[in-house]
């Protein structure tokens, strides 16, 4: 590690921080190659993008010289009519990562223990360690969270626990039965986070809407996206729904104009949009089923998944694929940095980009 000014000076935990490594663009791709028409799979993106009705609001507004509602009245009007939650337990983020590192900075200081598992979305270890808090990493089982493992990490020094349903980037998810099992096992003074990024595209029965358990258990914090289903990835809005005495906290230490106007109006719009939402679902559906079985038929494992990606397993050719698909124009998503060397993340696409997958594929598989 550097001793030289200015790390020296940086806080031990912001020192020991990696920063985050998004996607590659495509345009970043196309420039480095000289070519055109890459295909982004890499960053769990909307392939469709935003419903149109999204665009027009955005177009409409014109008062970008003003500064947003602080508060976003009017989207946590909608949002508490769909959700049937109260307001008061709503808070809005500059995408849910924001709600993410407001609850580490609220919840959590130097030396006190996080609890996540191993595989599990980064940003719980960078908004962690961001604020000297100690990560403690649980093993993941057939690579998703392994609730009992997790259960008995937790200490009197635990403040917080983050769990992805499903998770990013292995797709796997915790049934209801068994996530209302660990909640009510969890001592009420800890704080646990079920961070619902990809809710909307999961089908399973079995799959649990957290919502539902906000009443009886009052140290459960939500997060949910308009990043993924409603495709707003570019405007940055997410959302944190927890006890009201929750939401107080997280809102003392909340930016004020954290939100833009434009995302405000944006995600009203978006949820006003139900059918896009449904239309997109049943593509990744579709598109999701075609992936697998083209990794069945190459002999390819994969992580099965509820979400718009596939976790495949290449083994030792991980590497060599990555740069392939990329010199082809073709991004996806190494795994490195999640502890999976031998797995690449494909997000979702349309007909045409999963074709340009599978034909690129083919031609060195
Ligand atoms: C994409 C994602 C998010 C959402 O991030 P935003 O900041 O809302 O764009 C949150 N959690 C997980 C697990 C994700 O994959």
């Amino acid at each position: 590690m550097n001793s030289q000014f200015p790390f020296d000076r940086a806080q031990p935990g912001v020192r020991e921080l990696q920063p985050y490594q998004p996607g590659k663009p495509a345009e970043e791709l196309e420039r480095e190659l000289g070519i055109s028409g890459a295909v982004k799979l890499a960053s769990n993106e909307n392939p469709r993008g935003c419903s149109p009705a999204v665009l027009s609001a955005i177009r409409e507004y014109s008062d970008i010289g003003l500064y947003p509602d602080a508060n976003g009245f009017s989207l946590k009007q909608a949002l508490s009519r769909q959700l049937g939650v109260e307001p008061e337990q709503i808070t809005l983020g500059n995408g849910s990562n924001d709600v993410l590192d407001l609850l580490a900075r609220v919840f959590v200081g130097p030396g006190d223990d996080v609890v996540f598992s191993e595989h599990a979305f980064l940003v719980y270890a960078l908004v962690t360690r961001a604020v000297g808090g100690n990560a403690v990493v649980t093993p993941a089982s057939d690579w998703g969270h392994d609730l009992l493992a997790m259960s008995k990490a937790l200490t009197s020094r635990t403040k917080l626990v983050f769990i992805a349903n499903p998770n990013n980037p292995t797709g796997t998810y915790s049934p209801a039965a068994q996530l209302e099992q660990f909640l009510a096992e969890v001592p009420r003074k800890i704080v646990v986070v079920i961070d619902e990024a990809y809710f909307e595209y999961v089908s399973a029965d079995d799959y649990p809407n957290a919502l539902h358990w906000c009443t009886r258990f009052p140290n459960l914090v939500v997060t949910r996206t308009f990043s993924k289903i409603h495709g707003l990835a570019g405007v940055r809005i997410g959302f944190g729904v927890a006890s009201k005495e929750i939401t107080d906290l997280l809102n003392r230490v909340r930016q004020p104009f954290n939100v833009n106007a434009l995302a405000l109006v944006a995600a009203e719009a978006a949820l006003n949009d139900a059918e896009h939402a449904v239309r997109c679902a049943r593509d990744n559906e579709e598109q999701r089923a075609r992936l697998a079985r083209f990794c069945v038929e190459r002999g390819l494992d994969y992580i099965p998944s509820v979400a718009n990606f596939l976790t495949v397993a290449f083994g030792d050719r991980a590497g060599e694929i990555n740069n392939k698909l990329l010199h082809k124009g073709v991004i996806v998503r190494p795994l490195e940095n999640y502890g999976m060397p031998h797995h690449l993340r494909i997000t979702i696409g349309r007909d045409k980009e999963m074709d340009r997958l599978f034909d690129t594929l083919a031609s060195f598989l």
